[in-house]
């Protein structure tokens, strides 16, 4: 898989590409992270990428002319679908990285300041993802989300010991409660079951506290 992220903050996803599972997943070369600064596309002899918004309202947007040419340039050389991060777009969640997980290589645009000109999105754009029901400061940090969640699903970035089976979402449940060495820290104890080694007692020991601690904090995947 190959991301291509036009943002105005390369830098920052340049050190978010070296470092960790997504760092070593760069290194073998199974995904490829393609930082393009938007701010090169700009014709201003400051390099302004933005202006003040028609009709009113705080904050500046990003201009229209800028984002498109940022986004064709990319587009001359793949036919991978342009992806917008906006608080305005369909939820991400796990299925959904399952699936773009599938492609070979997506576009993704970050919004900056208060976001993109209209234009630009309904020329440019095939889906517009929203991270969650909040407003980020940039589409840069969405975009570190979506590569991250979506990575995990593509063969051989996780390693051996990092299983997808059990995590939260699977089945539509939370994770349950887990423990390290030692047995015991200040005063409170790895639960007996999880130490007895009877592999069907400590599976049905992790659904219950699975269907646990779902019914409490997310009742809403259960139903
Ligand atoms: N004015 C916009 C609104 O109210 O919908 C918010 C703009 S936000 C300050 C700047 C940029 O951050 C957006 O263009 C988008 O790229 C990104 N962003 C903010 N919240 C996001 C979210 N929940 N999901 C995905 N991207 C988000």
């Amino acid at each position: 898989m190959k991301y291509n992220v036009l943002t105005l903050y390369p830098e920052i996803i340049e050190f978010y590409k070296s470092v960790g599972i997504i760092g070593r997943a760069v290194e073998s070369e199974i995904i490829d992270i393609n930082a393009v600064n938007i701010r090169d596309y700009s014709k201003d002899k400051h390099r302004r990428v933005d202006d003040e918004i028609y009709g009113g309202g705080a904050g500046m947007l990003m201009k229209a002319d800028v984002v498109y040419d940022c986004v064709s340039d990319i587009k001359s050389k793949s036919n991978a679908p342009v992806i917008y991060f906006s608080p305005t777009g369909k939820r991400f969640d796990s299925e959904m990285a399952k699936e773009y997980a599938k492609l070979d290589e997506v576009i993704l645009l970050c919004g900056h300041y208060e976001g993109i000109d209209q234009r630009a999105i309904d020329l440019v754009v095939d889906e517009e993802i929203s991270i969650g029901d909040y407003v980020l400061t940039g589409g840069h940090i969405a975009a570190m989300v979506f590569i991250d969640t979506v990575s995990r699903y593509i063969g051989d970035v996780l390693g051996n010991n990092e299983s997808l089976s059990d995590e939260s979402f699977e089945n539509n449940l939370l994770e349950y409660p887990q423990y390290t060495r030692p047995e015991e820290f200040m005063g409170l104890k790895v639960p007996e079951v999880l130490l007895s080694g009877h592999h069907k007692k400590i599976e049905e020991y992790k659904l219950e506290k699975a269907i646990e601690i779902t019914k409490k904090n997310r009742p809403d995947l259960i139903e």
